[in-house]
């Protein structure tokens, strides 16, 4: 098929932000198509700014395209008023890089971390002159794929997803393509036996490791009530275990990593240092379903950030993973990144994921020279009892000894992640958030003439494959009461901001997140209402999954704030992580009596079932625990709530 540029050209001089549609990056790759490989448009569904740093979707781009069989290309959400442009003028949905209609491609890959982006892959589809529903495709229509952190509940886009990927891609994106190319040799419009069949290829994907095909499954009710979600056929699994790359040393990627031409979030060079998370902080699907710990050699870091800056020109690097502190050697591999002389001082290393204790803090001091715009901890709960419940063992004095480090050390903004709504909390424990924050205040104005502590505040949304996947989430209303609580507690205390997310945004990610196949009836139905980009507060309307839900003789009481039966078959129930549902059961009851479970990088296993089932292991290169408070040196399951008088007293005065 021919470039659509001409087309979208036209179309750029009366939209916001035209550099989203015209590519060009650096690190961008210009594909050349040709016969005998498979077409991939590997998608993001938010706009440019959002999806551009995904790092899971450049690691395939690059992995694709080193493929002799293979080529990538990459497509964003085009914002509502590119979209209103393309669809007046029959520009379909195009690639960034050669300006192709996505129809050209063979797979329409999505990438999704989010629940609420599900009605914009709908419209994507639908703007790729793609049926929306899979079971409309035909052999001539790309296949609709899908990755990501949500693939865990595939159910609610049962309906419009040919094949979901589970777990990490790099492998399996492989794999898929070996399927792939002897498929599309064969004609779309061949005689009997000479044709594609769609079933077929749809039946070899259900046979790669980590690729479930929705369609082949049929979910049983009774009464309205989901019993089981089975296989159609004979031969197709009865569920599908996740993917996992055992060591990242053989994974060095991205190399090439994309350099915007326009300003997006997290604009600076990403280097991943491990992945997976066994902290087991119960409310964290992403800790649960990346498990085991897999660290990239320190050595192989370093090159891959030297690398990284000298071919970006790139003065920040931020060292990923969902805790970074916890990356054997940090303090090393940090110091010989900023000490490297090629970089010299204009360097700095940025550690999005900020333990809370004052040690981690000190090697934030030390990396951050260059800006220091404000430090981000995750406390989670207002009370000990709270942050056990939850797992989340940091104790009161680690807490104040890192804001102490903080505002010590020269910051002067410090902000603080919470979670409400959660299991067992009471009103207390919601004061207990500005309780923290006050204090957090009274350390700051020890050392600087006025701060500003944030508390940030977040609606609980009960994930799958966690222990509270059985919770039933607090409803709209109590979540707003819970906010007016916390906002009368806080009131008054000058330096203390409280921020919350909206709590109808938190019931409609409810929705999607444990819905079962009859929730994508209700997602098509907020598409077709206009619901789109509904992670936009400006685009958001609970109104519309209410009415949509009704219409599918569903409610909010029903899919979201329901506690799940303990033996109530999960619309999941057929997807593995690898952790048992018997070791999720049995968390969600110590959960409840509020007792904490320790990290199994350095205590003994205790069969979740992320290795054990999968012959995996941890691969990290220290021992022993990293050192620092409750979260490095072991968590302390027994104490947490002493409040550190006599630390406040032995600080030094505040510098004027
Ligand atoms: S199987 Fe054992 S070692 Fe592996 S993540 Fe689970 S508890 Fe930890």
């Amino acid at each position: 098929m021919d470039t659509v540029w001409p087309q979208v050209e036209r179309l750029l001089m009366g939209v916001q932000k035209p550099a989203r549609y015209i590519g060009g990056e650096q690190g961008a790759q210009a594909p050349v198509h040709g016969d005998g490989q498979a077409a991939w448009l590997l998608l993001y569904p938010d706009t440019y700014e959002i999806g551009l740093p995904n790092q899971g979707l450049q690691i395939l781009y690059e992995l694709l395209n080193e493929r002799a069989d293979a080529v990538a290309e990459r497509a964003y959400a085009p914002w509502t008023d590119m979209e209103a442009a393309m669809r007046a003028a029959e520009v379909p949905l195009f690639s960034l890089e050669n300006h192709l209609p996505a129809r050209a491609f063979d797979v329409l890959a999505f990438n999704l971390s989010a629940e609420l982006v599900y009605t914009n892959l709908l419209n994507l589809v639908d703007l790729a002159q793609v049926p929306v529903r899979a079971a409309d495709r035909g052999p001539g229509d790309p296949l609709v794929v899908a990755g990501g952190h949500c693939a865990y509940n595939p159910e609610p886009l049962a309906d419009f997803v040919d094949a979901f990927v589970l777990g990490d891609g790099e492998e399996v994106v492989g794999e898929i393509t070996d399927v792939l190319v002897p498929w599309l040799a064969q004609p779309v419009d061949g005689a009997d036996g000479d044709r594609r069949d769609r079933l077929d290829l749809l039946r070899a994907l259900a046979g790669v490791d980590g690729v479930y095909v929705p369609s082949l499954y049929q979910p049983r009710y009774d009464g309205g009530r989901l019993v089981a979600t089975e296989p159609r056929f004979p031969g197709v699994p009865d569920h599908v275990d996740k993917r996992t790359v055992a060591d990242l040393a053989d994974w060095p990627y991205p190399k090439r990593q994309l350099v915007p031409l326009t300003e997006v979030v997290h604009d600076r060079l990403n280097v991943e240092v491990f992945r997976g998370c066994t902290r087991g902080c119960r409310f964290c699907q992403a800790g649960m379903i990346t498990r085991p710990v897999r660290e990239r050699p320190a050595q192989q870091v370093r090159q891959m950030v030297s690398d990284g800056l000298a071919r970006t020109g790139y003065d920040e690097v931020a060292l990923t993973s969902l805790s970074t502190a916890d990356f054997s050697g940090i303090e090393a591999t940090v110091r010989d990144i900023v000490d490297d002389p090629q970089h010299g001082e204009r360097v700095s290393v940025s550690l999005p994921s900020l333990r809370v204790d004052a040690f981690t803090v000190g090697t934030a001091a030390q990396i951050q020279r260059v800006r220091r715009t404000g430090l981000t901890f995750a406390p989670e709960g207002g009370t000990w009892r709270m942050r056990q419940v939850i797992n989340k063992l940091i104790r009161e004095e680690d807490l104040y000894a890192a804001v102490d480090a903080a505002f010590g050390q020269g910051w002067r903004r410090v902000k603080l992640y919470f979670l409400i709504g959660l299991p067992t909390e009471q009103d207390d424990d919601v004061v207990g958030i500005a309780d923290l924050g006050k204090r957090c205040v009274d350390i700051g104005l020890r050392y600087h003439r006025s701060v500003t502590v944030t508390a940030s505040v977040g609606g609980f949304v009960p994930k799958p494959h966690t222990p509270f996947q059985w919770f039933g989430q607090a409803t709209v209303a109590e979540l707003h009461r819970k906010v007016a609580v916390l906002r009368d507690a806080a009131r008054g205390t000058r330096g203390l901001t409280i921020r919350w997310h909206d709590p109808e945004a938190t019931a409609a990610e409810g929705i999607a997140s444990r819905g079962d196949r009859r929730v994508g009836a209700v997602i098509e139905r907020v598409w077709r209402d206009g619901g789109t980009f509904q992670e936009w507060t400006e685009h958001f309307d609970l109104a519309r999954w209410e009415k949509a839900l009704a219409a599918e003789g569903l409610s909010l009481d029903e899919v979201v704030y329901r506690h799940r039966h303990p033996d109530e078959a999960l619309p999941w129930d057929h997807i593995s992580a690898g952790l048992h549902r018997d070791f999720l059961w049995e968390d969600w009851q110590q959960a409840l009596a509020g007792a904490g479970l320790e990290d199994c990088r350095w205590t003994p296993c205790y069969d979740c079932g992320a290795c054990t089932g999968f012959g995996l292991e941890h691969v990290v290169a220290s021992p022993v625990p990293p050192a620092g408070g409750s979260q490095g040196t072991g968590q302390d399951l027994a104490s947490g709530d002493r409040i550190p008088v006599d630390l406040l007293a032995t600080r030094p005065a505040r510098t004027p």
